[in-house]
This record gives structure tokens, sequence and C-alpha cells, in this order.
């Protein structure tokens, strides 16, 4: 049986200025039907591009490039953007942005945009459609919801508006929602509402879900799979309590260092030092060299291999389990 979504060797890179940006770089996973699989990274680590690229909403000028890209039997290599959106996108794959104010049209009410990205059909009568609008927004919190579909987005308050949002993208029953950091406009409490609300529905829905998070607290509590970006490249994955229970990928580790007290309420670390780099070059090394505190000489010259420890605990990097435990006993004295 097939994955619900393949990807492998997913690269993207776009013109800036007289430049090439490598935004997206040969990177590979699988989601499994239902299976929720969140994404993190310092910002520029290429986490919305990955998601643009599978939406085919990528900026015109980008070029996405991959070996495998598909959801179930279908190729999404073979679709131009007009068969994509037309087909799949909001139906079989939805996608709901960090700012919903430019998803929504201002023009017309809510209720016209849920009727209209779910056309009736000899299935669904406009009154099933309407029923089921009502459900969902009801579902995600949203009080009086049938008064709700009369208003415009801008009598919506932000939370609201990304509430609609959310339930706009259910209203198919998508098999797959990607939601690129879909709460960071807002209060951490109301961030926190959605996201609970979000999760419930989605396994109520059965529905695959790929979460944009800089809450590592978020991944670790309702995801089974994380990927963690850094410079375009996926540099580990696995399921959460692989990945976050035993770490391999020094930038991995760091960022589970940086978070106070995140793990048996250890000491505090130091954050890891230094930005993640555009890289306007293929890099002939490791992409981390220069932040990594377990650097070595072949690593800036030559791309680490993908290891992995279990079947599906996959990282890049020339370390294995052993060497690490090695280094981190012995801290380089540079
Ligand atoms: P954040 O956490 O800030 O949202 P991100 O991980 O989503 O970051 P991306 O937006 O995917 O990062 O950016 C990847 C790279 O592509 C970065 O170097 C970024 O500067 C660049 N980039 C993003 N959007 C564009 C664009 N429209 N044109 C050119 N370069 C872009
Ligand atoms: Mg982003």
């Amino acid at each position: 049986d097939r994955p619900l979504l393949e990807v492998r060797n997913l690269c993207v890179t776009l013109p800036v200025g007289e430049r090439k940006l490598y935004a997206v770089r040969d990177i590979s996973f699988t989601l499994e039907r239902g299976e929720a699989l969140g994404v993190v990274g310092e910002s520029g680590s290429g986490k919305s591009m990955t998601s643009l690229a599978l939406m085919n909403l990528l900026p015109r000028n980008a070029i996405r490039e991959a070996d495998v890209l598909r959801l179930g039997e279908q190729d999404l290599l073979a679709m131009d953007r007009q068969e994509f959106s037309r087909s799949l996108a909001g139906k079989r794959m939805a996608m709901i942005f960090q700012e919903p104010m430019t998803s929504l049209n201002p023009v017309y009410t809510i209720g016209q945009q849920i009727m209209e990205m779910t056309a009736p059909s000899l299935a669904k009568t406009a009154k099933d459609i309407r029923d089921r609008a009502v459900y969902l927004l009801e579902r995600i919190g949203i009080p009086d919801a049938a008064g709700r579909l009369k208003q415009y987005p801008h009598e919506l308050s932000g939370g609201l508006r990304q509430r609609v949002m959310i339930a706009m993208m259910l209203m198919n029953e998508p098999d797959l929602l990607i939601a690129d950091e879909p709460t960071t406009a807002l209060d951490v409490t109301v961030q926190a509402s959605i996201l609970k609300l979000l999760m419930e529905l989605r396994k109520e829905l059965g529905m695959a879900l790929i979460l944009v998070s800089h809450d590592l607290g978020v991944v670790s509590q309702s995801m089974d799979k994380i990927a963690v970006m850094y410079a375009g490249e996926l540099v580990e994955t696995g399921p959460v309590a692989d990945v976050l229970g035993a770490p391999q990928h020094p930038y991995t580790q760091g960022l589970l260092a940086s978070i106070p007290a995140a793990r048996d309420g250890g000491a505090r670390l130091p954050s890891i030092p230094g930005t993640v780099p555009a890289l306007f070059a293929e890099p002939k090394g490791c992409v981390f060299a220069q932040r990594c505190i377990h650097v070595q000489a072949e690593c800036r010259t030559s791309r680490p291999p993908e290891q992995s420890l279990g079947e599906t605990h996959l990282y890049r990097c020339v370390m294995t389990p052993d060497s690490h435990r090695l280094s981190l006993a012995t801290p380089p004295s540079a």
C-alpha cells in the first residue's frame, strides 16, 4: 500500500536578484493516512517553502524539483498549477496560513465563501453544506455559528477569522491539511484552544496533518512524527518520541537544549549561537558545520550521509550514536 504522501528529494530554488537561493534541498519523507507531522526549525530554514511546494503555491519564479511527489496514487509532479488547484486544492489537500485575513475575501460573507468552496453536488444539497458549515464552526469554537455566516471577515476578531479558515478547509474533509504556523498571529490562550480543537477534529476526520510550528512542546504532545529543518535541509526526522527522546543530530540536540528545562527539569543550556545561513551556492559539506560543536574536518568538505537509527529515525550527520557518546563525554576544547 502506498503512503498518503510521498516526498522524495524535493528541492526548491529561486532567483534572488542575480543569485540563486537554495531554499529547500533534497527533502524526503512519507506520511501515512491520519498521521500528524510536526515541522520545526529556525526562521528561514525552509518550512514555509516546503509547505508551499507541496501545495503548488510557490512564488512564480521558484523552481520545484523532486524524484517523487505523490498524494496516494496522484503524481503531483505531473500536475500543473491550474490542474492541481482545480482537482486537489481545498479538496484532498488544504492549507491554512499564518495570517487568516489575507486568505479570506473581504467582500464576501463567511457563508458565501464556505458555500463557494463546497459547490453543491448530487450528494450534497445547499442545506447539507450549510448544516455542515454550522457544525464545523461550532465544533471549532465559534459561538452563534449560524449568525456568523452572514458576517464579513472584518467583523470578526483575528482568532475567529482563523477558526473560520480552519472550518472552511475542513468542509471537504481533505486527506491532508497543511497548517503553516496557523496560530502565531494570535494571543497565547487563543492559540492553545485552536490547536486543541484542530487536533480533535483531525482525529475525528481521520485526516493527516503537517503542522509547521515554533513550539516543540506542541509538537511533542500532539504529533506522531517530527521533521527538523535547518538551512533548507531536513536534518533529522522520525517518530516524535524517538527523535526528542534520543536526538542524534547536533542541531536537534541544540534545539532541545535551548528550551528552558525542557526535559527532566535539567539545567539550562545556552541556545545555539549563530543564525541560519541563506544558501546561494550548493553547500559542499554539512549545512550546520559552522555552528556545530562537534564539527570535524570532513564536515566542511563532504555532505554527511543519511543515517538511520531503527527503521524510521533518520538523521544527516557523520556521527554515529557511539561516537556521540564519546564526544559528549569529552567536550571540544575549542
Ligand atoms: P519562518 O519560521 O520565518 O516562517 P521558514 O522556515 O518558513 O521561516 P521560508 O519562508 O521557507 O522559511 O524561507 C526559506 C528561505 O527562502 C529563506 O532564506 C527565505 O529568506 C527565503 N524566501 C522566503 N520567501 C521568499 C521569496 N518570496 N523570495 C525569495 N526568497 C524567499
Ligand atoms: Mg514560514
